[in-house]
């Protein structure tokens, strides 16, 4: 019988997760199939996971905090972010990870020298790398809309900011959208005069958005600097929850030839 997995979120419509782990399970003859789930209702999730005899999930937007809740067993880094995208059963208990946050480190291990980060945003995104950066020696500030989502970074010991309260003399060696500010919409996640100042300062820009060219990184390529989207993070994040559902039998570079097959 194959090993059914899914990815739970709402809307999941547009999400490329199936493609992705569809094209894998087929490239390297795992006996698999990957589907869509639109929950409504976080609190279903475990639920619905046993319910539909699943063998692994992801999970986005808006239910990584109710699959935190959902699992029996959490590895390290997702106990410490408190956030789950890839859950697996195994000896009927759910295991929880998070590969969000080792897929980012991973797309912008690119860029060598970096020392200063600016986040821009501090949603569930944020919180996740914001601590994995951290773990790795990179010098994290957040600076967001409004000051609510700043306090965890604050208990965290990250610096952070609000529009009003930055400072516009600092400089960071790269810059980062992680708002949804771009993804449906033509705004910038940040005040232009914030942008213009720190922008021309740092050596490279990235946006967690994927698939299109969002504002943001329009304005960075305008002060020609070196650019990158989110697509390179949904790959990496994506072959290592590949990982944990087939119990690390394929190494991340054979995974990686079958998967970036869904972005040509
Ligand atoms: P959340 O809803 O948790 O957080 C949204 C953040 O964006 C908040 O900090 C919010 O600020 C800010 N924001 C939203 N709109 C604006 C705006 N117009 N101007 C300024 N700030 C704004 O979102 P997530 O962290 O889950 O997702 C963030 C982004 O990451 C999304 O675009 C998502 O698509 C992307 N993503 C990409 C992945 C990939 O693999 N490439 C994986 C996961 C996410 P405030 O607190 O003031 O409301």
């Amino acid at each position: 019988m194959k090993n059914l997995f899914a990815i739970f979120g709402n809307p999941v419509s547009h999400s490329k997760s199936p493609l992705m782990h569809n094209l894998s399970f087929k490239g390297l003859g795992y006996d698999g199939c990957y589907a869509r789930y639109r929950l409504e209702n976080g609190e279903e999730l475990r639920n619905k996971f046993l319910s539909l005899g699943l063998k692994g999930i992801n999970i986005t937007v808006p239910h990584k905090e109710y699959a935190y809740a959902a699992c029996d067993v959490l590895d390290s880094f997702a106990q410490k972010v408190g956030v789950v995208n890839t859950i697996v059963k195994k000896d009927g208990k759910l295991y929880g990870y998070n590969t969000d946050a080792p897929g980012f480190l991973k797309a912008i291990s690119e860029f060598s020298n970096i020392k200063s980060v600016l986040f821009l945003g501090a949603g569930g995104t944020a919180q996740s790398t914001a601590v994995i950066l951290k773990d790795e020696g990179y010098d994290v500030t957040v600076l967001n809309r409004s000051k609510g989502r700043l306090e965890k970074f604050k208990e965290s010991g990250f610096k952070t900011f609000t529009f009003e309260t930055f400072k516009n003399e600092s400089s960071y060696d790269l810059v980062i959208n992680m708002t949804s500010a771009g993804l449906e919409d033509d705004s910038l996640p940040a005040p232009k005069e914030i942008l213009k100042n720190v922008i021309p300062k740092s050596q490279a820009c990235v946006d967690v958005i994927y698939g299109k060219e969002t504002p943001f990184l329009k304005l960075a390529k305008s002060y020609d600097k070196p650019v990158k989207d989110g697509s390179d993070m949904l790959l990496y994040q994506g072959i290592i929850a590949f990982e944990y559902f087939t119990n690390k039998q394929y190494t991340f570079d054979e995974i990686k030839i079958e998967m970036q097959k869904a972005f040509i």
